[in-house]
Order: structure tokens, then sequence, then C-alpha cells
């Protein structure tokens, strides 16, 4: 936060802080440069309490870098793209009474609106997945992710099923076109790896601490008391 003063400058070897006003280049204690406060290293003391933070949030806890794809964090958003852009292949050829081929896009647009359903899901989960930043904040969110994705198979076996028992009351000749069923099948995919979101738990090191369950959160959670001393 200090980082943000602007003017604050610090001596880089006894930590000593100058404002501007202070009209000093050099300290007058050590005799070294002074130097603007925010390009001055974490000092000793700091780092060990970054790092002790890190030690006692359990490894469930530790926050993931926001690319990191492993666990379903990478795979999960691919298949919701990947079942967003099925909805543009062809769902459904029809010859009679016209001949017409519609893809998913078209039938819900035109035809099913309730078939936008799917693509809501797939819409809503890449932020989901993208932003949790923990293994607990993954599994935390299975179950949603897991309905989400496979809304669009739910749905389209519904609409399946229903086209064809009303096959008898219109004069309509119809066929389910590929890209239905790879809207399916990644759907399907997609509430696979939705449940396993985050994978297991990591395993305890040794050298893990004994904590109290898991009051530490990421950035802005509760954080343990660092004892008076390090050493
Ligand atoms: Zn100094």
């Amino acid at each position: 936060m200090l980082g943000a003063v602007p003017g604050l400058l610090c001596c880089p070897f006894c930590r000593e802080l100058y404002t501007k006003d202070d009209a000093l280049e050099r300290c007058p204690d050590c005799g070294v440069d002074l130097v603007p406060f925010h390009e001055v290293a974490p000092s000793p003391e700091t780092q060990l309490e970054q790092d002790y933070l890190v030690e006692q949030t359990p490894p469930e806890w530790r926050q993931l870098a926001l690319w990191d794809w492993r666990r379903g964090r990478g795979l999960l958003p691919l298949l919701a793209l990947l079942g967003l852009v099925s909805y543009a292949l062809p769902w459904f050829s029809q010859s009679l009474p016209e001949t017409r081929v519609l893809t998913g896009y078209q039938l819900a647009r035109h035809h099913v609106g309730w078939l936008w359903g799917g693509a809501v899901g797939w819409f809503i989960l890449i932020p989901l997945v993208i932003t949790r930043r923990s293994i607990a904040a993954m599994r935390g969110v299975r179950m949603i992710a897991a309905i989400f994705a496979s809304l669009t198979a739910t749905e389209v076996l519904v609409f399946v099923n229903i086209t064809a028992s009303r096959q008898n009351q219109v004069i309509v000749q119809f066929a389910w076109e590929w890209g239905i069923w790879i809207s399916c099948f990644v759907s399907a995919l997609g509430a696979c790896i939705a449940v396993t979101l985050g994978g297991p738990l990591p395993a305890r090191q040794k050298s893990d601490p004994e904590l109290p369950e898991p009051t530490v959160v990421t950035s802005k959670g509760k954080r343990p008391k660092i004892p008076p001393t390090l050493h």
C-alpha cells in the first residue's frame, strides 16, 4: 500500500523512509542513494511473512495462476466454447413439407426458444470456472457446473423425444443432423469433466503444519495470526 504513495523514498540498506520534502539524495546514516519506495524489494521479514502465509494455507486453498489450466480448469471452458460453436452446426433437416436444414441457432431462434437454455449454460460456465482460483473453489462448483454443462444434452434429448411423439400429427419428414449429436456429446462430456472439476484433494505434505480448518481464503479472506517472532 505504501508503494502507492508518491514521492516516498527509501534507503535500500537500512530501509529508513524519507519524503521528497526531506530533500535528501542519500541516506544520512548509510550514505547510500535513496530510491523510490516501490522499487525496493520486500524486506526479508516481509518475504518471510508472505512465505509463512502461503505455507500456512492448506494446499487446496492456495491461489492458482489465472491461466492454470490443470484439473479441468482449461478443459471445461474449452468444451463450453465448443458447445457454443456447435449451435452453428446443422441440427435438423426436413424434406416435407419443404426442404431445409436448420442449425441449432436457427432452431432456438425461430422454433424452439427453450433450446437457448443450453447455450446460456455454456456461456455462464466459462466465467464460473475461470474465476475459481483454488482447488477447493473448483471442487465447490462441481455440481452447478455439471448442471450448466448438461443442459444442452438434456434439452436435446427432450426435444428429440417430443418431436418424435408429435410426428404423427403433422405431415413432416425430417431427420436429425450430425450437429445435434455433437452438441449432445460435448454436453455429456462437459458434465463428466464438471463433476471431477478440481480433481482430488492434494496430499498433505509432512511439512504442512497442523492447522485449524481452512479459515484461510485467497486474497480477501481471513488469514492466520502471525506469530510474534520468526526465526
Ligand atoms: Zn540508510
